[in-house]
């Protein structure tokens, strides 16, 4: 329902994010798979991590799984910053050159274990997990400001519950979003590669 969120939604060309075959799909309010492990997530799952993420421009913003970065470039519209981590570089890489092909000068992409964070720039005003979490990474809850907001899926890997979790007074203070799926976040603080 954010205005802000809105524009920023009709501002970031969804097709260019897509594979060639899916185009004609791009402004289905579905996801859509780009290959066996990484979806292009739900437009609707975006915009309301997005609104939940409260942003006004002026945040610093860890994002957790860029994928093909769809969500990261909405993330840019919306904040002053994002850096954004995928464990693959080659998606990595792919991402970093389509974002700053379509112009975006307040975006780093970087290749790693985003269940760790980013410790050299925290602590983060906002931080997004976009891949499924068996519980909130402990990094993540160390890196976020106080008074700060991650968003994030957490569960089994076969469905989760879409939380904004608020720390307050270095306590969390949780908000159901909905339920939803998303792909393993796999790393030190997440998921094994192997288990289901
Ligand atoms: N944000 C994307 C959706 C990404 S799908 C969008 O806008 O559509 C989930 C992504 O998380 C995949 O690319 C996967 O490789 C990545 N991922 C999984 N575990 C990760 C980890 N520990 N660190 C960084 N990226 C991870």
């Amino acid at each position: 329902k954010d205005p802000a969120v809105l524009d920023a939604m009709r501002r970031v060309p969804r097709e260019q994010f897509v594979p060639d075959l899916a185009v004609a799909e791009a402004y289905h309010d579905n996801a859509l798979p780009i290959d066996c492990q990484q979806t292009i997530s739900q437009p609707y799952i975006v915009a309301l991590m997005s609104e939940a993420a409260e942003l006004d421009g002026s945040q610093r913003v860890l994002e957790i799984g860029t994928g093909c970065g769809y969500q990261t470039a909405i993330l840019a519209e919306l904040a002053a910053e994002v850096i954004s981590i995928e464990r693959h570089m080659p998606w990595a890489d792919q991402s970093r050159e389509r974002l700053h092909g379509l112009g975006y000068t307040n975006i780093e992409i970087i290749a790693g274990d985003g269940t760790l964070g980013w410790p050299e720039r925290a602590p983060y005003d906002r931080i997004l997990v976009t891949a499924a979490a068996p519980r909130i990474p402990e990094p993540l809850w160390e890196q976020l400001a106080e008074g700060g907001i991650l968003v994030i899926p957490a569960g089994d890997t076969k469905s989760q519950d879409l939380m904004a979790v608020k720390k307050c007074e270095g306590q969390p203070v949780v908000t159901h979003l909905s339920g939803c799926r998303f792909v393993k976040l796999i790393g030190a603080a997440g998921w094994d590669e192997s288990n289901n």
